[in-house]
């Protein structure tokens, strides 16, 4: 099948010829006809499938077909709106739909919190056809009656079991609210929980159900290996790992923030260029080492799991796990960030003796053994011991002995629909809340919903 065979306007298949498409992913031939049609959809698609061009191809060509109606105000309203969980998937969600609509006249923004409203505001007013926002800077935007969102035709939940496990039930409950009642609704969730299941039954009329790719799938492009390393070794193998093989754009991943300083700290004075990307960096901090990295002058970037969702890289060769991740969903995320859209890409993860238990549980999740193989150098030493692993408040792991684990299976520790550890549903580890998503106080803000330093929360995370 080819993109023109799905009925798609010429503007749009000039940019996507232009961008190189020639064939339409599934979720892009199963969605995109739905999604013409006017239907409701419910998507189980997860990152790297192609979905982002699956809504918003046929969003844009819906929108170019029925000319905007300007309000009382002689302003043209928005008329579709794009949640996405975090500030780097709202911000390349935005940058596809003015890649796939360079060659229509519809205008598009990016909305999130860490950055003055004022400019958002100013941006509004000028009119908007398509808003692609995190939920808290949204309703920000609308308690202050400076957005209108009473003319949404079509409406995109993207990521949706991301935003329930980063607490953001009450603010998609709330936007749900504003939005009109009669609309085009489109969800999209790499997992179907019964709490997505609800929020599915309350957005969606009779809609049409597309799944593509399970979760916990990992993609047979992405080449996957354990480096069994001492826990002490493991930045110098890291090292070694860059340098013996040229590796030259690697994203890694740790747990924790502050591991993911101490490894850029490490890396510089190898000589090896290196960012981190999470939570505590600035907005804009965060955008420079996303950019060096995509153009290709930063080796490494950094990130932690939050921070990384939504970085999206054609062809990322290299995804390394510094360290495992203590939710095994999240390493099906990580390494998904490289072997996307057909080509290949290598995921190695750096194992020490503290996280075998989490790499049984990732193992039990993809169902499948991921081959071992020792660098020679690095071997972990003879005889040592596993050492709790602590994150924030939480001590797990093979050391922490029996009452700490994650309760078997692949649940996540604290238990229960959907809650990170750290407790209150919407919490990480650590306190301080949001992993991606602490940095300056949000303008406007003193609604209960924490400050900057509120220390372990209980209520849903900044934005
Ligand atoms: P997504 O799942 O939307 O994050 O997209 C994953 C990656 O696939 C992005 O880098 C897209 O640019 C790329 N992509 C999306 N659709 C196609 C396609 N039809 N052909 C080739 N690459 C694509």
């Amino acid at each position: 099948m080819n993109f023109s065979d799905l009925g798609l306007a010429e503007p749009l298949l000039r940019a996507v010829t232009e961008y190189g498409y020639t064939t339409p992913t599934p979720i892009q031939a199963q969605a995109i006809p739905v999604v013409l049609g006017g239907g409701d959809l419910l998507g189980g698609a997860q990152t790297g499938t192609g979905k982002t061009a699956g809504f918003t191809l046929p969003m844009l060509h819906r929108l170019m077909e029925k000319p905007a109606v300007r309000d009382v105000k002689g302003r043209l309203p928005i008329r579709a709106l794009i949640l996405t969980p975090t500030r780097e998937l709202a911000a390349q969600v935005e940058e596809s739909v003015r890649t796939y609509g360079k060659y229509s006249k519809l205008t598009s923004m990016v909305m999130f919190g860490g950055v003055g409203m004022q400019p958002q505001i100013d941006r509004l007013r000028k009119g908007v056809d398509i808003l692609v926002a995190t939920p808290g800077r949204l309703l920000d935007h609308h308690q202050q009656r400076t957005l209108d969102l009473s003319h949404i035709e079509i409406f995109v939940l993207d990521e949706a079991d991301r935003m329930l496990d980063m607490g953001f039930i009450h603010d998609i409950k709330k936007v749900l609210a504003i939005v009109p009642a009669q609309k085009q609704s489109l969800l999209f969730s790499a997992t179907f929980s019964d709490e997505i299941k609800a929020l599915a039954d309350r957005l969606l009329n009779k809609p049409a159900l597309i799944e593509v790719a399970r979760r916990n799938q990992t993609n047979d492009s992405i080449v996957q290996k354990i480096h069994p390393v001492g826990r002490e070794m493991k930045k110098d193998l890291l090292a070694h790992l860059i340098k013996t093989n040229d590796w030259d754009q690697v994203l890694v991943f740790t747990r924790m923030k502050s591991g993911a300083n101490k490894l850029v700290e490490f890396l510089e004075k190898q000589g090896i260029s290196a960012m981190a990307i999470h939570g505590n960096k600035s907005q804009a901090a965060r955008t420079k080492a996303l950019a060096e990295f995509k153009t290709g002058d930063l080796t490494v970037l950094v990130a932690t799991d939050i921070a990384a969702r939504g970085i999206d890289i054609d062809q990322l060769p290299h995804v390394v796990n510094f360290e495992l991740p203590n939710v095994p969903e999240d390493y099906v995320h990580r390494i998904g960030r490289t072997g996307r859209a057909g080509s290949t890409g290598e995921a190695v993860s750096l194992v020490c003796v503290d996280e075998n238990g989490f790499l049984r549980d990732i193992e039990r999740l993809i169902k499948h053994e991921i081959p071992k193989e020792i660098i020679e150098g690095f071997a972990p030493p003879a005889g040592e011991k596993p050492e709790p692993i602590v994150l924030g408040r939480m001590v797990i792991g093979e050391g922490a002995g029996r009452g700490f684990r994650p309760s078997g299976g692949g649940g996540r520790p604290g238990g229960g629909g959907g809650g990170r550890p750290g407790g209150g549903g919407g919490g990480r580890p650590g306190g301080g809340g949001g992993g991606g998503r602490s940095g300056p106080p949000r303008s406007g803000s003193g609604g209960g919903r924490g400050g900057p330093s509120s220390g372990p929360r209980s209520g849903p995370p900044k934005r």
